[in-house]
């Protein structure tokens, strides 16, 4: 019988860990109680497991465990009910037992029994001589099992439940998915992320208000939410302002509508009389299979959902694995890339050259960034640089690439073939004070004329940035080095205020040139713009030259400069130097 009952029961008693856990005086203290009230030599917190009796709190018994067969405390943990045997000796079952053999004559035993109804075991009272009970000592009894319980499932709770909220928090949700995931493994679940505030928000909050306001905003918050979601659902405080709840399996609109409904009653009741205006609750909606998706991965992609949230109108996000698998990407791109630094080897430059007007003669080429990734593969530029530009990768990104570049521009200029390489930095290497110095002092240990390298910058890396970046950029030019306006034509500026920039280069963004052939309007652009930078004595470089129809126009316009894929797709400098030479 019981079978199921005793998996579950020995399942539940095993998740307390407290079996084979050092004596605790929270737990003697009661067993001592008990043994005095009884006026009894032993008395003990006797804990049920597959086949033994473990004392977690034991007077007058010397051992930790005895044999489950025929122990009375099984037989309460079977029954879940009070046992009392005032003889064992008379006893049919017990008279032979191990305790009886041991001397024990009198046993009573109270079952300790968790609030889902699973009875772990016994508080339990025993004496060297036959003995009644009376009414009184049952009460006291059933009392003391009880304040056991009370005991372990305080000691159960605590880790399990925050408390400022009073819910249970991340630790739980992580056990109950996981129970769940043994229940009904397979089956389709939402979990429903709520969000108060964003982290701005909290800083703001924080410091405005104090902190003490936004406990209170958070408790009003988990009350409010608790009452919307129902009092049958178990909700779960898993960071500060942030509550997760799971929802059955449906179809996204379903989950969307209910998502949609808990926000509105959150806003409407509960954070009414707090500062409405200021806060913006969201909520994250993720599918999940129990069983399958692990309590992280449900946490995440919830979370992930929520915060997509935040860029909507609604309120409301689903998870899309789309979106997150391009976070992902970013964020190991992002971690892949500082390796990368530290491993060079994932890491070359190659060279697009630059034609000439006129001779046709290559002076000129552009370094371009390559990154094989170990597991991605080949990346990028256009995909990896933005991303780094933004942090600080960005300083020994660049120091990386020009480091190579001046090792290859010496290796060319000494080999009596000075190609001028060009290099792309990033607008915030502009605001190291010591770019253009460090920069110099490179160039000056390879003895290499400034006239050997170049620097591409955009227009907005430009103008996006003060005084100080400008000043670097003068250092630069001073020095001798050139400096292109890179993309030219893709920002927002006017060419009156392009002027006042150090740069005496200007490289017209492919998008411009392509499809030159066709586009009557392009063409009246490309020409204008050709004009303008020549009437204000820029050098014009023309990016993106993929036809001979293309490269012909741009030479009647006067265009200085061209590169692009009809002449050669950026290479390695042997292939480059085959190219030359060809
Ligand atoms: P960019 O500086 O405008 O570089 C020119 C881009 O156009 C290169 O892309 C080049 O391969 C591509 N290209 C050249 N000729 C043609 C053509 O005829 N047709 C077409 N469709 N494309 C052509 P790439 O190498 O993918 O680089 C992309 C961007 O990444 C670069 O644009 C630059 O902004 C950035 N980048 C590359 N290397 C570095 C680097 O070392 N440092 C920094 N900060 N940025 C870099
Ligand atoms: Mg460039
Ligand atoms: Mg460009």
């Amino acid at each position: 019988m019981h079978n199921n009952y005793e998996q579950a029961r020995l399942y539940t008693l095993r998740q307390l860990n407290l079996l084979d856990t050092p004596p605790s005086e929270s737990f003697d203290r009661i067993t001592r109680m008990a043994s005095q009230f009884f006026n009894l030599p032993i008395a003990a917190v006797s804990l049920t497991d597959q086949d033994r009796q473990w004392f977690k709190s034991r007077v007058g018994v010397d051992h930790w465990e005895i044999p489950r067969f025929k122990a009375c405390c099984g037989e309460v943990a079977d029954e879940s009910e009070l046992l009392v045997i005032p003889d064992l000796a008379s006893s049919a079952t017990y008279h032979d037992s191990v305790l009886a053999e041991s001397g024990i004559r009198f046993y009573a035993g109270a079952p300790l029994t968790t609030q889902d109804g699973y009875t772990l075991g016994a508080m339990c009272v025993l004496g060297t001589e036959p003995r009644e009970v009376t009414e009184q000592e049952i009460a006291v009894l059933k009392d003391l099992a009880a304040m056991v319980m009370a005991q372990i499932e305080l000691q159960h709770a605590f880790g399990r439940i925050d408390p400022l909220t009073g819910l249970p928090n991340r630790s739980q949700f992580g056990e109950d998915l996981e129970d769940l995931g043994r229940d009904a493994s397979g089956e389709l679940r939402y979990a429903l992320f709520t969000e108060i505030l964003d982290v701005t928000q909290t800083t703001t909050l924080n410091r405005v208000m104090g902190p003490a306001y936004l406990d209170e905003l958070i408790q009003g918050a988990g009350q409010g939410l608790q009452q919307g979601v129902g009092s049958g659902v178990r909700l779960y405080s898993v960071g500060p302002g942030q509550f997760v709840h799971l929802i059955p399996g449906g179809n996204e609109g379903e989950a969307s509508s209910e998502a949609l409904r808990i926000r509105r009653e959150l806003m409407t009741q509960s954070l009414a009389e707090n500062a409405a205006t200021l806060i913006r609750p969201v909520v994250g909606v993720a599918p999940l299979r129990l069983g399958e998706d692990s309590p992280a991965h449900v946490l995440r992609t919830a979370h992930s959902a929520c915060q997509d949230a935040r860029q909507g109108e609604t309120g409301v996000g689903i998870y899309s694995m789309a979106i997150d698998a391009s976070h992902r990407r970013r964020f190991a791109l992002l971690s892949g890339f500082r390796e990368a630094l530290e491993h060079p080897d994932q890491l070359h430059l190659v060279y697009q050259p630059r034609v000439t007007l006129g001779d046709q003669a290559c002076r000129g080429a552009e370094a371009l960034l390559r990154w094989h990734h170990p597991e991605l593969g080949a990346i990028s530029p256009a995909e990896f640089i933005p991303l780094v530009e933004n942090t600080p990768l960005a300083r020994p990104l660049t120091d990386w690439v020009i480091r190579t570049a001046i090792a290859q521009a010496v290796r060319w200029y000494r080999q009596g073939q000075p190609i001028c390489i060009s290099i792309n930095i990033s607008a915030v290497n502009l605001e190291e004070d010591d770019f253009a110095q460090r920069l110099l002092s490179l160039l000056d240990e390879a003895e290499l004329p400034a006239d050997c390298i170049e620097l591409e910058l955009t227009e907005t890396a430009l103008l996006g940035h003060g005084r100080a970046a400008w000043i670097q950029l003068e250092r630069l030019v001073e020095a001798g080095i050139r400096v292109a306006i890179d993309d030219f034509g893709t920002g927002y500026s006017s060419l009156a205020y392009l002027q006042s920039i150090p740069a005496q280069v200007v490289k017209i963004d492919r998008s411009f040139i392509h499809g030159l052939d066709e586009d009557a309007r392009s063409q009246t652009l490309v020409k204008s713009m050709i004009g303008m930078a020549h009437d204000l004595g820029y050098h014009v470089v023309a990016e993106g030259v993929e036809t001979e129809p293309t490269w012909r126009f741009l030479e009647r316009l006067g265009c200085d400069e061209f590169q692009g894929f009809l002449f050669a797709m950026p290479m390695a400098p042997d292939a480059f130097e085959a190219w030359l030479s060809s």
